[in-house]
């Protein structure tokens, strides 16, 4: 590995310790942004900047790189992402337990490998809004709470039958012992949060695993996180934005929430956010609504979320021919029936942007009895009429509390992307 990708994989390692709920991962996005003098406009605010900036919304977040040669016509080139993840949410009244146990109440979110969450040492972050209707992030990344799976010997066709999980029933952590009280988790969190308990209002709190991500293997080529969809992506375009060289274009990156639950929220991709900036930062430059989709019709959009590598041991649910390995490049995700919304021409452009940076890739299709997953690459398509590419690192155990991919890959990715920002 060079010297670059080194110090790449260990910025990467710090965005995704730092990044336990999509809040934070925003917050990750934004300090990087920061760093590079990017400004932070509020979307109620009457915007006149019109270098460098960013916006935030929720737990989603749109950035933008304008060029000085730009024109109230010129071109967008976009890269979506989602910060969000499949995982346990705190429910907002969590205090309950029994037989000497206090356990929380908690929320599947997505669709998370529920296997997955079992026996690990789990930490809490998220947001604490307060009476006063102020917003307060929190992570403890400490052992906090534990999901403990049946012991074997009370659960002997575990291994032959396989294990059932009832999601109401067997996931509710212990994260203390004695009797439960109302009002015990608020309190604790008002410890942590550094506020009164009474202060309280609500909160948005996700369960982590509190292991950091780790280099793998003897030749240290795998990458082991939680998170990895689609934090991975998300690093890979502030990355690309903060390091492209500058272009007639503007670059920008849309990082959305709640992917994992369909998208249709204030702050997901099928939401207005990123037409919003998008109509806003042409008006800025002095275009009037045909400016704007003049704008629109040269632009165009990667919508970077992770694929799945072949896995050694079960190579037979991978389409021959499209099976994407790892630290091989990102792959370029192909379906027929618009489940990604890649097409040749955007294929193309993609591949072209890959051999500018000197970049692997591979593509992805799913077989035809296997049902295909989807991401934001059509939806930001279908609201806003851009070509778009679906492309994505591969990795293994997707929606598992603790994922795997190739080291190489997220370079080559933030590489591929920088290319695509400075055309
Ligand atoms: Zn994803």
């Amino acid at each position: 590995m060079t010297q670059r990708a080194t110090n790449g994989i260990s910025d990467l390692v710090s965005f995704l310790d730092s990044s336990p709920s999509p809040w934070h991962a925003v917050a990750s996005s934004v300090a990087r942004l920061t760093a590079s003098g990017f400004q932070q406009l509020n979307e109620a605010d009457a915007w006149q900047h019109v270098g460098d900036g960013f916006v935030v919304r929720g737990a989603a977040l749109v950035a933008w790189r304008s060029s000085t040669s730009s024109s109230a016509t010129s071109p967008f080139h976009i890269v979506g992402a989602h910060t969000d993840s499949p995982c346990l949410r705190v429910k907002p009244r969590p205090d309950g337990g029994g037989f000497g146990w206090r356990q929380l109440g908690v929320e599947v979110y997505g669709g998370a490998l529920l296997n997955s969450w079992l026996d690990r040492d789990l930490g809490v972050a998220g947001r604490v809004v307060l009476r006063n209707g102020s917003a307060v992030d929190v992570a403890v990344h400490e052992p906090i709470a534990r999901v403990p799976q049946l012991a074997i010997h009370l659960d002997r066709d575990v291994n032959d039958k396989g294990l059932l999980l009832d999601k109401q029933q067997h996931l509710a952590p212990v994260w203390g012992t004695g009797a439960a009280a109302d009002g015990d988790f608020a309190n604790w969190l008002g410890a942590q949060a550094n506020v009164s308990p009474a202060d309280i209002a609500w909160w948005d709190l996700c369960l982590f695993d509190t292991t950091k991500a780790a280099l793998l293997g003897s030749d240290r080529s795998m990458l082991a996180s939680a998170r990895l969809d689609n934090q991975l992506s998300c690093w890979a375009a502030v990355d690309a934005l903060t390091s492209a060289a500058a272009s007639e274009t503007t670059s920008v990156i849309a990082l959305f929430d709640h992917e994992e639950v369909g998208s249709e929220s204030a702050s997901g991709a099928s939401g207005p956010l990123l037409s919003t900036v998008l109509e806003r930062l042409s008006a800025l430059r002095g275009a009037n609504r045909e400016g704007f989709h003049r704008a629109l019709a040269n632009s165009s959009c990667i919508s970077a979320d992770n694929a799945h590598a072949v896995h050694p041991n079960y190579p037979e649910r991978h389409e021959p021919g499209h099976r994407p390995l790892v630290n091989c490049g990102p792959a370029i995700k192909v379906n027929a029936n618009q489940r990604y919304a890649t097409n040749a021409e955007t294929a193309a452009a993609f591949q072209r942007a890959c051999e500018r940076a000197d970049v692997p890739w591979q593509v992805f299709v799913s077989r035809n009895n296997m049902p295909c997953g989807s991401t934001i690459g059509p939806l930001t398509a279908t609201a806003l009429g851009i070509p778009t590419v679906d492309v994505g690192v591969p990795q293994l155990s997707m929606h598992s509390a603790r994922e795997l991919c190739g080291a190489l890959d997220p370079i080559y990715l933030a590489r591929a992307l920088s290319a695509y920002f400075s055309e």
